[in-house]
Order: C-alpha cells, then sequence, then structure tokens
C-alpha cells in the first residue's frame, strides 16, 4: 500500500533528485520516496546522537560530584593511617584509627583513651596536638560531607 506526497521544490532539488535517479537508476518516484526514508532515518539518529551525548555528559557530572564528595573521606581514611602520638606505655607510634576506633596501643594493648581525657592533670606527652588536631579537621569534614549526603536524599 502506498499514497502519494504532492510537494512543490525548487528546481535546483528537482534537478538533484533527477541526477540520483538516474544514477542509481530508479525511476524519480521511487528515489524521491528512498530519499525521503534515508532522510527520515538520519534524522532518527541524529536525535537518538543526541540523547546518547546528553545522556554522557549527565553521567560525566554525576560522576565528578560523587568524587568531589569522596575526597574528604579518601583524605580521613588517609589521615587515620598516620601517626598522631605515641603509646604512653610502650612508646610506640599511635595512628589515629589506634587511637579513635581501637582505643588501644597495636603493640602493647594499653588503654589509649588516657590520651583523649579532658582532665588535664593527665600526661598528654604521648599526642601530638597538631597532628591530631588535623586528624580531627579530616574526621570533621568527612562527617559533615556524609550529613548533607543524608539530607539530600543521597542523590
Ligand atoms: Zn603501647
Amino acid at each position: 500500500m502506498s499514497q502519494t506526497i504532492y510537494a512543490r521544490v525548487s528546481d535546483q532539488l528537482k534537478a538533484a533528485v533527477d541526477e540520483h535517479a538516474t544514477r542509481s537508476g530508479q525511476t524519480l518516484a521511487s528515489a524521491v520516496a528512498d530519499l525521503l526514508d534515508r532522510g527520515l532515518q538520519a534524522t532518527a539518529d541524529e536525535r537518538s546522537i543526541e540523547a546518547l551525548e546528553e545522556n554522557v555528559r549527565s553521567l560525566q557530572a554525576e560522576v565528578e560530584t560523587y568524587e568531589e564528595r569522596e575526597k574528604p573521606l579518601v583524605a580521613f581514611a588517609q589521615r587515620t593511617a598516620l601517626k598522631v602520638g605515641s603509646c604512653p606505655s610502650c612508646g610506640h607510634d599511635v595512628s589515629g584509627r589506634d587511637l579513635l576506633v581501637d582505643g588501644q596501643c597495636r603493640n602493647c594493648g594499653a588503654n589509649l583513651s588516657p590520651l583523649l581525657a579532658p582532665d588535664p592533670k593527665v600526661d598528654k606527652g604521648g599526642l601530638n596536638e597538631g597532628d591530631f588536631k588535623l586528624l580531627l579537621g579530616a574526621l570533621g569534614l568527612a562527617l559533615a560531607v556524609a550529613f548533607v549526603t543524608q539530607q539530600g536524599g543521597g542523590g
């Protein structure tokens, strides 16, 4: 089944279609139908390529957002592995993780919580204040990001 389309075209276009029909050995009518069909296909492909490009752009933006959000977490994770002081009992290196997560010296098992005690009488000689403050700063940033991410529904 077929339909007829009447369309007024420029002399230039008519000449070009005639030439195409002659070159491809088609009648003028089937050359026009063929060209229209290809034109529609090209237009559809163009749209789907545009849609794909738009998807890629949006995914790239999403990846960048996640990478940006992860930076403070990565910085905190790296900092927890660094030395923040020495064990008051044996003098072994104490990392942020030893101090805040495990709470004990990995060498002698001594309780490290006195290092965090607010009591000024407790000897804090084993804690490097500067390094510890950097660790707390990284922790604060990681927590703030986690909080904001949660408030935003994770999206
Ligand atoms: Zn120790």
